[in-house]
């Protein structure tokens, strides 16, 4: 307390620093957090908007970390993604996604598929069909039963490289997805490049549907677009009745949100799966 006149030290634990060195303390920390076996993943249900089975998981990666609990991915990938420590967590993720699917198949749970983030680093890395083909043969898994999500400012940074590296593993039959659809800056010109199977309507057109009439037009344009293109949509983000049943009535083909499930540690997808059907 007697402290407290020195400039510095009211500099140095102001409210506005703690944010950085909230940070520094994530970026030496992260180095040994994979050794310690610190990541984990929680799953979200995708349900189909015709039955409301379940199409799949998505898998979200968050830290627990020794003393400041459970850390969101949003504190941390970009970190990892500076530090180079993107690869090695990434590899971790993909691996741990279809060890988990290979678990609740054995379980007798026939989960179709299980979706995966992939971060613009990882998309340029020259061993990402290596490490994925033997990650799948690993747990005795096909292609198709992985599916990978990329936001188009990830697909669009190194759009002759990426669209290659997405080209060859859609041909492996692996499946792709464009998250966050339509928060980008690029046009759609690109969306006939891409190879992909379906895109995600961001969460901010889900959440606005709500109370603003053009955010229902363009969910409603955004899946038609989808459709048109021969493409199936994700609606993310869905939170209440209201915005399920708009999505419902346009047509889209999956939902995931709060409304049905927030992501799911491991042990509690099972308890979600006992009451529910699987398409
Ligand atoms: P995302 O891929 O867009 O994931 C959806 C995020 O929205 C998740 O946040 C999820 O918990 C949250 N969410 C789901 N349903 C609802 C809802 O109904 N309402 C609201 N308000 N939020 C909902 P989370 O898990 O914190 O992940 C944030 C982002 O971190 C992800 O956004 C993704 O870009 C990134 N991320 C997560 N896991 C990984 C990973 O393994 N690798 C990479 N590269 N990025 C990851
Ligand atoms: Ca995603
Ligand atoms: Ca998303
Ligand atoms: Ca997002």
């Amino acid at each position: 307390a007697k402290d407290q006149g020195r400039n510095n030290f009211q500099f140095f634990t102001s409210a506005m620093n703690q944010a950085t060195v909230e940070r520094l303390q994530l970026e030496r920390d992260l180095k040994t957090a994979l050794e310690e076996q610190q990541f984990e993943l929680h799953y979200q249900p995708q349900l189909s908007a015709v039955d409301c089975g379940i199409t799949g998981f998505e898998a979200l990666v968050r830290w627990r970390h020794p003393n400041m609990g459970l850390v969101p991915p949003a504190k941390f990938i970009q970190i990892a993604e500076e530090s180079g420590l993107i690869q090695p967590l990434g590899e971790w993720v993909l691996n741990e996604s279809c060890r988990q699917l290979r678990e609740w198949r054995d379980l007798g749970f026939p989960v179709p598929n299980i979706a995966v983030n992939l971060s613009a680093h990882q998309l340029r890395l020259t061993t990402l069909l290596a490490d994925i083909t033997r990650i799948l043969e690993t747990h005795g898994l096909k292609f198709s039963d992985l599916e990978l999500e990329v936001t188009e400012s990830v697909a669009m940074q190194d759009p002759k490289s990426c669209i290659g590296q997405l080209q060859a593993l859609r041909i492996m039959g692996v499946r792709l997805s464009i998250d966050d659809f339509g928060t980008g800056y690029s046009s759609l010109s690109y969306l006939n490049q891409l190879p992909i199977h379906s895109l995600k309507l961001d969460r901010s057109f889900v959440r606005d549907a709500e109370t603003n009439s053009n955010d229902v037009t363009i969910c409603a344009a955004t899946i038609n677009l989808a459709h048109n293109l021969g493409l199936s949509i994700v609606a993310e983000g869905v939170e209440t009745l209201f915005q399920r049943d708009l999505l419902i009535a346009h047509k889209c083909d999956v939902l995931q949100g709060f409304l049905f499930s927030p992501p799911l540690p491991a042990e509690q997808v099972l308890a979600f799966m006992k009451n529910k059907t699987i398409s």
